[in-house]
């Protein structure tokens, strides 16, 4: 039996409870679909940690997670720790340091998930959203000058290289290619950012070259939002800068229901470091330890993981499950509409893949 050895990092809040139910569900998939045993390491790594240790991860904590094949991740962050110990010392270290380039984003409309936009049908909307996770508006360059007085002047840069915006459009020509309908839309502002997007849109004009079989056009980030809620069925592989994807995919979370369902992955494509796959959404302090969130953004976030593991067929298992589970209406979390718990919806993701 093929062994898969998997990092767990289920943080705070709602992070560690959604999380038991992914692996649930991916281990039950997983066996059952693919033959293959997946191995997991819980690591404590938290706030609760960071109290006791005065750091959010050992000092060879980066080592160790290299041992893993994937991270399952939940969610850090704790109203009593300021996010810049938490998140900058744990969660967006991880993406430059195990080189996660690619930040795949799913949105999907499930059957049985009411859809803010009128007229929609289940699958109707169907995307991916590939944003780069690396460089561009998110590289920390920058600085003030005169800093608090009146004439602070701070200069923000973003900085954008041809490796940077090839490897992510080759990413997501390679996905479009994959899909039925072939198709991916380039995202970009290259008439007011003429520099760093004006690049972009030079890669993305010599790559396409290479994918002739791909439908491919640009669209301009301020259309797209638009036609993400005129239109969103229009979309099928959309590729973005950091900043541009990171605001399109809370626009594809919202139209396609609640953030208790966007899954995501951080992705090393060349598999020389782990990837790292985590819910959208954050550790919800409001609701942690009331068992009542809706772990199905993990649950999905694991079939983007057994997909990165090779597991096509027990990812596709996951996701029927979960279309199973919401179109059938019967179990659904406070998120939903209904009134069952975290482990209630879990228990129904595993019976559905039994
Ligand atoms: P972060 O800063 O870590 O992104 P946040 O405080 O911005 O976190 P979330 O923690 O994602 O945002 O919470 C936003 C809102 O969505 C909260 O009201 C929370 O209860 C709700 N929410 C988040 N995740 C879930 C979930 N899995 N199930 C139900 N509700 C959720
Ligand atoms: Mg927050």
């Amino acid at each position: 039996m093929a062994v898969h050895r998997i990092a767990v990092i289920g943080g705070d809040g709602i992070g560690p409870e959604v999380i038991d139910q992914a692996i649930r569900a991916a281990e039950v998939a997983a066996r059952k679909h693919d033959g293959a045993d997946l191995q997991w390491a819980k690591l404590p790594w938290s706030t609760a940690y960071y109290k006791q240790h005065g750091r959010m991860l050992p000092e060879d904590g980066w080592d160790q997670l290299k041992a893993y094949e994937a991270i399952l991740f939940g969610a850090v962050g704790d109203p009593s720790v300021p996010d810049k110990i938490t998140v900058h010392e744990l969660l967006l270290p991880m993406r430059r340091k195990y080189d996660q380039y690619v930040n795949l984003r799913p949105a999907y409309l499930f059957a049985g998930v009411p859809c803010p936009l009128a007229g929609k049908k289940p699958g109707e909307i169907d995307m991916l959203v590939y944003r780069e996770n690396t460089e561009g508006e998110y590289a920390p360059v920058g600085g003030n000058l005169y800093p608090g007085t009146e004439n602070q002047i701070a200069v923000q840069t973003g900085v954008f290289t041809w490796k940077g915006c090839e490897r992510i459009l080759r990413a997501a020509f390679e996905a479009a290619r994959k899909r039925p309908r072939k198709k991916l839309t380039s995202i970009t502002k290259s008439n007011a950012q003429v520099y760093g997007l004006g690049l972009w849109d030079d890669v993305f004009h010599a790559v396409r070259k290479d994918y002739t079989d791909v439908d491919s056009g640009s669209l301009l980030v301020d259309a797209a939002a638009m036609d993400f809620v005129r239109k969103p069925e229009s979309f099928d592989v959309v590729v973005a800068s950091n900043l541009f994807g990171d605001i399109l995919t809370d626009l594809s979370a919202a139209v396609t229901g609640s953030i208790g369902l966007a899954s995501s992955a951080n992705i090393n494509p060349t598999k020389k470091f782990p990837s790292m796959f985590e819910p959208v959404h954050g550790s919800a302090p409001d609701i942690a330890g009331k068992g009542i969130a809706n772990p199905l953004a993990a649950v999905l976030s694991a079939a983007l993981m057994l997909d990165h593991l090779g597991l096509a067929q027990s990812a596709a298992a996951v996701r029927a499950a979960v279309a199973h589970v919401l179109a059938t209406g019967a179990v659904r979390t406070p998120d939903l509409g209904g009134s069952a718990t975290t482990t209630q919806m879990g228990d129904a993701v595993v019976a559905a893949l039994a």
